[in-house]
């Protein structure tokens, strides 16, 4: 679990500003919504969380270190990417141990580690099946196993439902807030999705132009008694 803060961060493609100093601060273990239209600069801004984007200016901090040089490996955080950036050609075992494969692990860490994942998304049934053979919301919980075999501080969501149809999409967003419940670490998620972002955060963060617009609870930004 960590604590993230940004403090006037700002981002800058050439002579334009994308993300024009915001603050944000998100509690340890807490589930931190950014919701805003397309172009806000909601990816923008986990891109940074990742490290995937520099920072123009301001200080990224997580845990209680200052982050913004340090290299995407080094930050205990983990993407979990839409569901079909899944390797077809691999079975769901080597797509969930994919990153522990690229880092090195050994066979035996790598059989723990998926076992484990596996046990919390309940798929050990389908580790040896290909992404053909399963469902869409299998694809997405083999998208949220491989983020957690790294065991992250901090998990940072990416959309990861948008490709999913609505049916779909509500059992997963239950799926998601019960991994934040049993897991108890940080969370960022991104979407445009007012629904998604009312039932999912503690806190929602509403970006537009590349500003913070309003932060708060949940009922406190869409509940005007
Ligand atoms: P959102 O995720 O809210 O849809 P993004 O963070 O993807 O928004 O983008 C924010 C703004 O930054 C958009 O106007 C987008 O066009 C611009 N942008 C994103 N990446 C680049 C880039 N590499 N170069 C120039 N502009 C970019
Ligand atoms: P997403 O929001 O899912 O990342 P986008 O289509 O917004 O999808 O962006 C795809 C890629 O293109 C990203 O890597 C982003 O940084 C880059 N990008 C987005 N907008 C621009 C832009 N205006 N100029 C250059 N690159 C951009």
């Amino acid at each position: 679990m960590a604590r993230i803060s940004l403090k006037d961060v700002r981002k800058s493609y050439g002579s334009t500003d994308v993300i024009r100093g915001v603050d944000i601060e998100i509690e340890d273990g807490e589930f931190a919504v950014f919701v805003g239209p397309s172009g806000c600069g909601k990816s923008t801004l986990l891109r940074m969380v990742a490290g995937l984007e520099d920072i123009t200016s301001g200080t990224l901090s997580i845990g209680d270190r200052v982050v913004n040089d340090l290299p995407p490996k080094d930050r205990k955080v983990a993407m979990v990417f839409q569901s079909y950036a899944i390797f077809p050609h691999m079975t769901v075992r080597e797509n969930v141990a994919f990153g522990l494969t690229i880092a090195g692990a050994s066979k035996a860490e790598k059989d723990a580690k998926v076992a484990e994942a596996a046990r919390i998304l309940q798929m050990e049934p389908l580790l040896d099946r290909r992404p053909s053979q399963l469902s869409g919301g299998q694809r997405q919980r083999v998208a949220i196993g491989r983020a957690i075999v790294r065991k992250p501080e901090v998990f940072l969501f990416d959309e990861p439902l948008s490709n999913l149809d609505a049916a779909l999409r509500m059992d997963m967003r239950m799926e998601i807030s019960k991994l934040h419940k049993q897991l108890g670490t940080t969370m960022i998620y991104v979407t445009h999705d007012q629904v998604e972002a009312m039932t999912l955060a503690d806190k929602i963060v509403v970006l537009k132009g590349g500003e913070v617009q309003q932060i708060g609870a949940p009922m406190e930004l869409y509940h005007h008694p």
